[in-house]
């Protein structure tokens, strides 16, 4: 697949009705779900876009780009409702083809305006009605079982908002992840955290039986994180190296990962040097371009989408390095990396 189109597409979306959307929710992606070239792939989809999708191709105006692109159906588990009332897809969500995906606590300690992630709309999907604030472990349970069952789901992730204990949400997950293997032995499952004060919780996370985890610090450059995350940006970054480390040493190389995102206003040469610092530690840099979503403050202030040559650019020098130190995003067992939908890297080879 030409980088080019793929990181193009990234960032100017597709003209196309996908009925699986993300369009607002934790951390720094929407848009609609659909599989190109047989990867999953989340696009904006924007009626402004110069791409167009017909008889199962992409096309740029009169151009096909020799892509194929096949929509996400509605999965069947979104029709089911739990016996108090709760729809499943209110629990959690499609992504991509196969991925089932949830925000555990639909609330964050950081979501004061002063404090608040400006690419993040945690707590907007929370007004839209399109989620619930707490899932509990059982109701996790009864949704992945179905999603497994009815739709083939391979794999799950949990994330979680930020809440005010000193391990800063992630141990709920050990609970979430343990109630959902009893009910799916072996289903592999990706936990997202914040460095969580207190390591050994790590250790009971990949007891419980997670096969991979997410600590997301979306920029290594301190004057972005202060500008772009002034509550989670003040988490000193010892705190996250740590918490790597500990990853690295518990779950396995290549089994830890983080988001940068690209287009935050970070040096394109120091954004690398910094993914290359995270290969090293065995930690997998998922690079992602940000996205203007609705509802985020960088929309409200008119921060534009990266260009996408930066995008290819970047996701393609990390392949690269990703290629050499043997560390692909297919390799992770759960979770973005492995997904891959919402950046390039896959499409680049990383
Ligand atoms: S990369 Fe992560 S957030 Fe994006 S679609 Fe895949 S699982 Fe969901």
């Amino acid at each position: 697949m030409s980088l080019d189109t793929r990181a193009d597409l990234a960032v100017r979306g597709v003209r196309v009705a996908t009925p699986v959307r993300r369009p607002s929710g934790a951390g720094p992606s929407d848009d609609g779900h659909v599989v190109i070239e047989g990867r999953n792939a989340a696009l904006p989809i924007d009626p402004a876009s110069p791409y167009t999708v017909d008889r199962g191709k992409i096309w740029l105006g009169e151009i096909d780009t020799g892509l194929t692109l096949d929509v996400v159906k509605r999965p069947r588990f979104y029709d089911l409702t739990t016996a108090d009332g709760v729809r499943y897809e209110q629990i959690a969500r499609l992504h991509g083809k196969d991925v089932l995906a949830t925000t555990v606590v639909q609330t964050c300690i950081r979501y004061a305006e002063e404090q608040r992630c400006r690419f993040c709309t945690i707590e907007e999907s929370l007004r839209s009605g399109s989620t619930v604030a707490a899932k509990t472990p059982a109701q996790l349970a009864e949704v992945a079982r179905a999603a497994v069952e009815l739709d083939g789901v391979t794999q799950m992730v949990m994330t979680t908002g930020t809440t005010t204990g000193p391990d800063r949400g992630a141990r709920n997950l050990v609970r979430c992840v343990r109630a959902v293997l009893d009910a799916v032995p072996g289903l592999p499952i990706q936990v997202q955290i914040e460095p969580p004060g207190d390591l050994s919780v790590i250790d009971d996370l990949r007891t419980a039986g997670a096969a991979s985890i997410g600590i997301h610090v979306e920029s290594l450059d301190d004057e972005v994180r202060r500008t772009w995350m002034p509550g989670k940006g003040s988490v000193p970054m010892a705190e996250y190296e740590a918490a790597w480390d500990r990853a690295v040493s518990v779950f396995g190389r290549n089994q830890v990962s983080t988001y940068l995102l690209i287009g935050l206003g970070e040096d394109p040469d120091e954004l690398i040097n910094g993914a290359a610092g995270l290969i090293e530690r065995g930690v997998y840099p998922f690079v992602v371009p940000f996205r203007p979503m609705a509802g985020t403050l960088a929309r409200r202030d008119g921060w534009p989408a990266p260009a996408p040559s930066m995008v290819r650019d970047i996701s393609g020098r990390v392949a690269a390095l990703l290629r050499e130190a043997g560390m692909l995003g297919a390799d992770q067992k759960a979770g973005c990396a492995a997904c891959g939908a919402c950046g390039v890297l896959q499409a680049a080879g990383g």
